[in-house]
């Protein structure tokens, strides 16, 4: 399905089973939209034939379409509780304002972030009904099942499917073939006010999925067959990025926008928000670790390794 995002396309799949079910419906644009039909016409169907949609998280690419194939048919609709406040478009502006400045970013930067969070809420129509799914649950179907896992991370609601009687497994976001998944920096669902501790909660989940006998169906690029292997490749490049951002830390404290400058020093303003997000994750994974500290100032915080903070050898995934 095509999206209006830097990413490109985003993988709709549809199980062709008794419930008749999507897995993620694309975005809300009319590209979108006739993309759907015309995937799902190639089956001799049409958008009211579809029983159930299963949305693996609440990002507007995901599930954007959601709320007009729940006015068009007859839909049960089921996404992670977690994710309950993307699946109705709310957002906390005020505390991502309040967290972009003590971030250190001036007053332009603040307001082109704000700015993009909000350009990206139109791709989404806000969902008005659905289930809400926690993990563990496992939905029927005629012969074949869903196998629902919490994977927190990449948003806190994310999940995955399982289809044991296919030996498949929907990833969404929180693996992906070709890119490495961005796990965003937003308020935490389960601590109001407070900001989610997304790569830590990441590697967490990385490490809850057992898939190597499955084929993985991702939210974008290629499937996966070989997850184990997918792992290793992976956990490269975190390492790289837990690296990076050390070296950047030595020496003097520094606040999140001078690492995200030093990290990403061509970075185009409207991709700033997930620099600054991929930043933060990491400085607070570090601190979970106990190898870096927040410095609290006014208005910015700054940055330090830990004292002390030797080899990194309780990093996530270092053998
Ligand atoms: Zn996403």
């Amino acid at each position: 399905m095509p999206t209006p995002f830097p990413v490109g396309p985003v993988n709709t799949h549809l199980v062709l089973g008794e419930p008749l079910t999507l897995v993620d419906t694309g975005s809300l644009t009319d590209d979108g939209w006739a993309a759907l039909r015309a995937g799902l016409g190639r089956h001799g169907l049409a958008v009211s034939d579809v029983e159930r949609v299963l949305l693996t998280h609440g990002h507007q690419d995901h599930f954007g379409l959601a709320a007009r194939i729940e006015r068009e048919g007859r839909a049960q609709f089921f996404g992670g509780r977690l994710d309950r406040e993307h699946f109705r478009g709310r957002r906390n502006r005020r505390l991502l304002l309040d967290a972009l400045s003590r971030a250190g970013f001036g007053a332009l930067e603040r307001l082109t972030m704000v700015a993009m969070t909000a350009a990206v809420d139109h791709y989404a129509d806000p969902l008005p009904d659905w289930d809400e799914l926690s993990g563990g649950e496992v939905l029927p179907g005629d012969g074949w099942s869903v196998v629902v896992r919490s994977v927190p991370g990449h948003t806190p609601g994310s999940l995955t499917f399982e289809v044991p009687e296919a030996g498949v497994l929907f990833t969404g976001d929180t693996v992906l073939r070709d890119i490495t998944p961005n796990a965003i920096v937003d308020e935490d669902p389960e601590r109001p006010g407070e900001a989610f501790r997304s790569v830590s909660r990441y590697f967490a989940s990385l490490d809850s999925i057992e898939a190597e006998e499955s084929c993985l169906l991702t939210g974008h690029g290629g499937r996966i067959v070989d997850f184990g292997a997918h792992r290793a490749k992976l956990e490269g490049r975190y390492a790289f990025r837990v690296g990076q951002i050390e070296r950047a830390l030595s020496g003097k404290p520094k606040s999140v926008s001078e690492l995200c400058r030093r990290i990403f020093p061509t970075v185009r303003p409207m991709d700033l928000f997930l620099a600054y997000s991929e930043v933060l994750g990491f400085l607070m994974y570090l601190e979970d670790l106990g190898r870096a500290e927040r410095i609290p100032g006014r208005p910015t915080d700054r940055w330090t390794l830990s004292k002390g903070s030797g080899l990194p050898s309780t990093l996530y995934g270092f053998p």
